[in-house]
């Protein structure tokens, strides 16, 4: 007979059996997992939320990942990029009002002028934060040499989702060409755990053709490669890709949006002190979207600091959240809504991921 939720939460580890049986858990079970995963949290990383100022400082990407509405073989999308002067402008606003860490974003390039730049950038945001803020950087696939360019100018995180532990699903979900090989992107992952970043992966949820069983070893694929830090959520359809033919195989967004919140519930469980991002995708689906994933795990928000004539053409998927606000009005909004579902937020603090300072005295 199959253990309670209850009994395999209070196993030391968990099989992908059980991982399977807890993601597959409904009504009163569904609670029991998510009330645990709010205890280790609490316990291990605090009440506290943190923010990271999110800037998404251009759509221009040479990749054309099959579920990403930025794609570069998208032409309904018309392409930007930043002035560093806004950028920096947007980093001096996170700064002054104290959100502690901002997250800069991007299409992916790897062209010399874009790497150039964005370590001057990255120099230049240092020096105008008194090297206070912590800074989050994404920006794909790079050379290890880039990398450690840009660790050496200042960023100390780096986010790089392998999307699927499954490889033969990520070879589903992208075009089959050396520019989109599972194997180098998890290359590159150890050489930022190499190169001394906190490093952060994640994946999607909900994608065509993925079963439980994939979900469960992506969760094992996060501990085994001893992430210090998570951003997870929903597939959320994009008509202008080459994925929405899949539109009807999919589960209901209702149900990728409980199946994320599940995973996160999980990953607390399974990994007490990283770093886990509410992701924005879940706000797409529900307007608290970002606020419940708080409720059962998550530790992290990234309000979105975007000059608002841009954020209309950083759409990874559809109906994305807040694209008609400007800085203010998202951050606001956000703050508020932190609040009043109880929780705090950390302002003018890092929140560094603890895991990784574990990790570095082992
Ligand atoms: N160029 C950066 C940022 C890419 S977008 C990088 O390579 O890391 C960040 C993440 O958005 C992707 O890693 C992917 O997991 C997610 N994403 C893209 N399209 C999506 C979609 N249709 N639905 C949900 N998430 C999506």
């Amino acid at each position: 007979m199959q253990k309670t939720i209850a009994n395999v939460l209070k196993q030391d580890s968990f099989s992908k059996e059980n991982i399977v049986q807890l993601l597959k858990s409904t009504g009163e079970e569904q609670e029991v997992l998510f009330s645990e995963a709010l205890k280790v949290k609490l316990k291990h990383v605090g009440n506290c939320v943190y923010l990271r100022a999110l800037i998404e400082l251009s759509n221009i990407c040479q990749k054309d990942c099959l579920y990403c509405g930025i794609r570069a073989g998208n032409k309904n999308v018309s392409r930007y990029d930043i002035s560093d002067e806004e950028i920096l402008h947007a980093a001096k606003f996170a700064y002054n009002r104290h959100y502690g860490s901002i997250a800069l974003q991007a299409g992916e390039r790897v062209d010399k002028q874009f790497t150039v730049r964005i370590e001057n950038l990255l120099k230049r945001i240092t020096k105008l934060s008194n090297n206070e803020l912590g800074i989050t950087i994404s920006f794909g696939e790079q050379t290890k040499d880039t990398y450690q360019r840009w660790f050496d100018a200042g960023a100390h995180r780096y986010l790089l989702r392998i999307e699927s532990s499954n490889k033969g699903l990520y070879q589903q979900i992208h075009p089959n060409n050396s520019n989109h090989s599972y194997d180098a992107r998890l290359n590159c992952l150890q050489n930022l755990q190499d190169i001394g970043y906190q490093t952060g992966t994640g994946i999607m949820i909900g994608l065509p053709f993925q079963t439980y069983d994939d979900l469960a070893n992506d969760l094992l694929l996060l501990k085994d490669f001893d992430v210090d830090m998570v951003g997870m959520g929903p597939f959320i359809e994009h008509r202008e890709t080459p994925m929405y033919k899949y539109k009807k195989q999919l589960k209901s967004l209702h149900e990728r949006f409980t199946l994320s919140l599940k995973m996160i519930a999980i990953l607390r469980i399974l990994m007490k002190d990283i770093n886990i991002a509410a992701a924005t995708a879940l706000q797409a689906i529900d307007p608290f979207g970002r606020e419940k994933a708080i409720k059962v795990g998550a530790n992290v928000i990234m309000p979105n600091i975007t000059p608002t004539q841009n954020r209309a053409s950083y759409q990874l998927y559809q109906n994305k959240p807040c694209i008609d606000e400007s800085a203010s009005e998202s951050a606001n909004k956000i703050e508020e809504k932190i609040t009043t579902q109880g929780s705090e937020i950390a302002y003018g603090k890092r929140g560094d991921s603890k895991h990784y300072f574990r990790r570095m005295n082992d």
